[in-house]
């Protein structure tokens, strides 16, 4: 399978093994790991290990792999005990507050969310 890899891409670098992190999961098309400065007491990102910049750039043919990361994120909240509720977020773009171009869902959890975010 062909994954996109960009050269100065950090998420690629991680999914690649090539900066260490933790695994918290993965498979042939996904990774997750713990967010570098955590919002809350869980903070997990779940990212594609192919390329892609950011929801905005994806269309009709990453259906199946956005709906993958999504369930993807699902589980790992069970597994993390967050039965009492968590928030999925994805940033995308520059007024969506995304500051790595590498498209990412955040799984937080472990405290009260509040809403609306800032
Ligand atoms: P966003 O603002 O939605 O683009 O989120 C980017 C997230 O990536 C932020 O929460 C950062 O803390 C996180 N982050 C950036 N670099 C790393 C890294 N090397 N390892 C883990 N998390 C990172
Ligand atoms: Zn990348």
């Amino acid at each position: 399978m062909y994954t996109g890899h960009a050269m100065d891409c950090v998420f690629c670098k991680i999914a690649a093994g090539e900066i260490p992190t933790t695994a918290v999961y993965q498979d042939r098309q996904i990774y997750a790991f713990a967010d570098i400065h955590p919002k809350a007491p869980v903070h997990i990102l779940v990212i594609p290990r192919e390329h892609i910049s950011s929801l905005a750039e994806t269309g009709a043919e990453k259906r199946a792999l956005l709906g993958h990361l999504l369930g993807v994120a699902a589980e790992i909240a069970r597994q993390k005990g967050l039965a009492k509720g968590y928030r999925v977020v994805i940033n995308s773009g520059e007024e969506g507050g995304q500051t790595v171009d590498h498209l990412h869902l955040h799984l937080m959890g472990g405290r009260q969310m509040t809403w609306p975010p800032g």
